[in-house]
Protein backbone atom coordinates (compact mmCIF):
# COMPACT_ATOMS: atom_id res chain seq x y z
CA UNK A 1 0.00 0.00 0.00
CA UNK A 2 1.07 3.08 -1.11
CA UNK A 3 1.45 5.50 2.32
CA UNK A 4 0.66 8.82 2.00
CA UNK A 5 3.38 10.52 4.45
CA UNK A 6 1.70 13.88 4.31
CA UNK A 7 -1.08 12.62 5.79
CA UNK A 8 0.18 10.73 8.79
CA UNK A 9 0.44 12.38 11.86
CA UNK A 10 2.97 11.78 14.88
CA UNK A 11 0.61 11.51 17.40
CA UNK A 12 2.83 10.11 19.69
CA UNK A 13 4.46 13.38 20.35
CA UNK A 14 1.53 15.07 21.15
CA UNK A 15 0.94 16.49 24.15
CA UNK A 16 -2.67 15.39 25.54
CA UNK A 17 -5.37 17.82 24.99
CA UNK A 18 -6.51 19.13 21.01
CA UNK A 19 -4.58 19.86 18.46
CA UNK A 20 -5.64 20.96 15.13
CA UNK A 21 -4.50 20.21 11.76
CA UNK A 22 -5.48 21.44 8.30
CA UNK A 23 -5.74 19.09 4.91
CA UNK A 24 -5.95 21.47 1.36
CA UNK A 25 -6.92 18.33 -0.87
CA UNK A 26 -7.35 18.66 -4.80
CA UNK A 27 -8.39 16.57 -7.41
CA UNK A 28 -5.36 14.47 -8.12
CA UNK A 29 -5.94 13.03 -3.96
CA UNK A 30 -9.33 11.83 -5.09
CA UNK A 31 -8.04 10.72 -8.19
CA UNK A 32 -5.30 8.61 -6.92
CA UNK A 33 -7.71 7.37 -4.80
CA UNK A 34 -10.15 6.35 -7.36
CA UNK A 35 -13.04 8.95 -7.32
CA UNK A 36 -14.24 10.13 -10.47
CA UNK A 37 -17.96 11.70 -9.95
CA UNK A 38 -16.68 15.37 -9.58
CA UNK A 39 -14.03 17.37 -10.55
CA UNK A 40 -12.37 20.88 -9.76
CA UNK A 41 -12.22 19.74 -6.29
CA UNK A 42 -11.36 22.61 -3.61
CA UNK A 43 -11.60 20.61 -0.36
CA UNK A 44 -10.08 21.93 2.83
CA UNK A 45 -10.35 19.86 6.45
CA UNK A 46 -9.97 20.65 9.51
CA UNK A 47 -9.03 17.96 11.89
CA UNK A 48 -9.04 18.79 15.72
CA UNK A 49 -7.40 15.67 17.19
CA UNK A 50 -8.34 15.46 21.39
CA UNK A 51 -5.97 13.43 22.58
CA UNK A 52 -6.47 11.04 25.96
CA UNK A 53 -4.70 8.50 27.55
CA UNK A 54 -5.72 5.26 25.67
CA UNK A 55 -7.58 7.12 22.67
CA UNK A 56 -8.21 10.10 20.64
CA UNK A 57 -11.17 11.86 19.66
CA UNK A 58 -10.91 13.09 15.91
CA UNK A 59 -13.27 15.51 14.70
CA UNK A 60 -13.35 15.98 10.98
CA UNK A 61 -14.65 19.38 9.35
CA UNK A 62 -15.36 19.32 5.72
CA UNK A 63 -15.77 22.53 3.79
CA UNK A 64 -14.75 24.23 0.48
CA UNK A 65 -16.78 23.23 -3.42
CA UNK A 66 -16.40 20.43 -5.92
CA UNK A 67 -18.33 20.32 -9.31
CA UNK A 68 -20.61 17.68 -9.92
CA UNK A 69 -22.98 17.45 -13.12
CA UNK A 70 -26.85 17.67 -12.78
CA UNK A 71 -28.54 14.38 -11.92
CA UNK A 72 -31.34 16.16 -14.76
CA UNK A 73 -29.63 17.60 -17.78
CA UNK A 74 -26.15 16.83 -16.71
CA UNK A 75 -25.12 20.47 -16.76
CA UNK A 76 -21.85 21.33 -14.42
CA UNK A 77 -22.96 22.79 -10.90
CA UNK A 78 -20.62 23.89 -8.29
CA UNK A 79 -21.41 22.43 -4.64
CA UNK A 80 -20.73 23.80 -1.46
CA UNK A 81 -18.72 20.90 0.66
CA UNK A 82 -20.21 21.32 4.11
CA UNK A 83 -20.22 18.62 7.21
CA UNK A 84 -18.42 16.97 9.94
CA UNK A 85 -17.77 13.72 11.38
CA UNK A 86 -16.10 12.14 14.40
CA UNK A 87 -14.11 9.04 14.56
CA UNK A 88 -12.53 7.35 17.97
CA UNK A 89 -9.51 5.82 18.01
CA UNK A 90 -8.24 3.45 20.58
CA UNK A 91 -5.13 2.56 21.46
CA UNK A 92 -5.30 -1.79 22.09
CA UNK A 93 -3.08 -4.79 22.61
CA UNK A 94 -5.64 -6.76 19.38
CA UNK A 95 -6.41 -3.79 17.35
CA UNK A 96 -6.93 -5.99 14.19
CA UNK A 97 -9.09 -8.26 16.38
CA UNK A 98 -10.97 -5.36 17.86
CA UNK A 99 -11.35 -3.54 14.09
CA UNK A 100 -13.16 -7.34 12.92
CA UNK A 101 -15.75 -7.02 15.97
CA UNK A 102 -16.21 -3.32 16.08
CA UNK A 103 -19.90 -2.51 14.84
CA UNK A 104 -19.68 0.99 14.88
CA UNK A 105 -17.87 2.19 12.48
CA UNK A 106 -17.03 5.79 13.78
CA UNK A 107 -14.81 3.26 16.11
CA UNK A 108 -11.34 2.35 14.93
CA UNK A 109 -8.43 0.21 16.48
CA UNK A 110 -4.77 0.66 16.54
CA UNK A 111 -1.56 -0.52 18.20
CA UNK A 112 -0.56 0.07 21.52
CA UNK A 113 3.26 0.37 19.81
CA UNK A 114 1.88 2.25 16.99
CA UNK A 115 3.39 6.29 16.60
CA UNK A 116 1.37 7.17 13.49
CA UNK A 117 -1.66 7.30 12.51
CA UNK A 118 -2.66 7.96 8.46
CA UNK A 119 -5.73 9.75 8.05
CA UNK A 120 -6.01 9.67 4.26
CA UNK A 121 -8.22 7.26 4.30
CA UNK A 122 -10.99 9.25 6.42
CA UNK A 123 -10.39 12.70 4.76
CA UNK A 124 -10.97 10.66 1.51
CA UNK A 125 -14.66 9.20 2.88
CA UNK A 126 -15.76 12.64 4.40
CA UNK A 127 -15.15 14.83 1.83
CA UNK A 128 -17.30 12.04 -0.54
CA UNK A 129 -20.08 11.76 1.89
CA UNK A 130 -20.19 15.50 2.15
CA UNK A 131 -21.42 15.23 -1.51
CA UNK A 132 -25.09 15.05 -1.74
CA UNK A 133 -26.31 11.53 -3.43
CA UNK A 134 -28.11 13.84 -5.78
CA UNK A 135 -27.09 17.17 -7.39
CA UNK A 136 -29.48 18.94 -9.26
CA UNK A 137 -29.84 22.66 -10.94
CA UNK A 138 -31.85 24.79 -7.95
CA UNK A 139 -35.53 25.66 -8.86
CA UNK A 140 -35.58 28.87 -6.77
CA UNK A 141 -32.83 30.55 -8.52
CA UNK A 142 -34.35 33.69 -10.64
CA UNK A 143 -35.68 32.62 -13.84
CA UNK A 144 -36.52 29.28 -13.07
CA UNK A 145 -35.14 25.75 -13.35
CA UNK A 146 -31.06 26.40 -13.96
CA UNK A 147 -31.24 23.14 -15.98
CA UNK A 148 -29.99 22.57 -19.48
CA UNK A 149 -33.36 23.42 -21.52
CA UNK A 150 -32.42 21.73 -24.07
CA UNK A 151 -31.72 18.34 -22.99
CA UNK A 152 -34.80 18.96 -21.05
CA UNK A 153 -36.86 19.15 -23.91
CA UNK A 154 -35.51 16.43 -25.80
CA UNK A 155 -36.39 14.44 -22.81
CA UNK A 156 -39.98 15.70 -22.63
CA UNK A 157 -40.22 14.77 -26.33
CA UNK A 158 -39.15 11.28 -25.84
CA UNK A 159 -41.39 10.58 -22.86
CA UNK A 160 -44.49 12.63 -24.79
CA UNK A 161 -43.56 9.95 -27.65
CA UNK A 162 -43.88 7.19 -25.22
CA UNK A 163 -46.98 8.01 -23.11
CA UNK A 164 -49.04 8.70 -26.93
CA UNK A 165 -47.78 5.17 -28.10
CA UNK A 166 -49.15 3.86 -24.85
CA UNK A 167 -52.60 5.62 -25.44
CA UNK A 168 -52.76 5.11 -29.03
CA UNK A 169 -56.14 2.73 -29.27
CA UNK A 170 -53.88 1.57 -32.18
CA UNK A 171 -51.66 -0.09 -29.60
CA UNK A 172 -53.58 -0.92 -27.07
CA UNK A 173 -55.73 -3.08 -29.60
CA UNK A 174 -52.61 -4.80 -30.57
CA UNK A 175 -52.09 -5.04 -26.82
CA UNK A 176 -55.21 -6.99 -26.13
CA UNK A 177 -54.45 -9.06 -29.42
CA UNK A 178 -50.97 -10.26 -27.25
CA UNK A 179 -52.87 -11.31 -24.49
CA UNK A 180 -55.48 -13.33 -26.24
ZN1 LIG B 1 -30.01 20.64 -14.52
Amino acid sequence: MGKMRAYEIAFVGLKPGIHQFNYELDDKFFTEKGAKDFSNTKANVKLLLDKHQGFMLLTFEVGGTADVVCDRCGNPLKINLWDEFKVVVKLVENPDEMNNQEEDPDVFYISRNESHLDVSDWLYEFVILSIPMQSMCSEEEKGGSQCNKEVLNKLNEMKERHSEQQTNPLWKGLDKFKKN
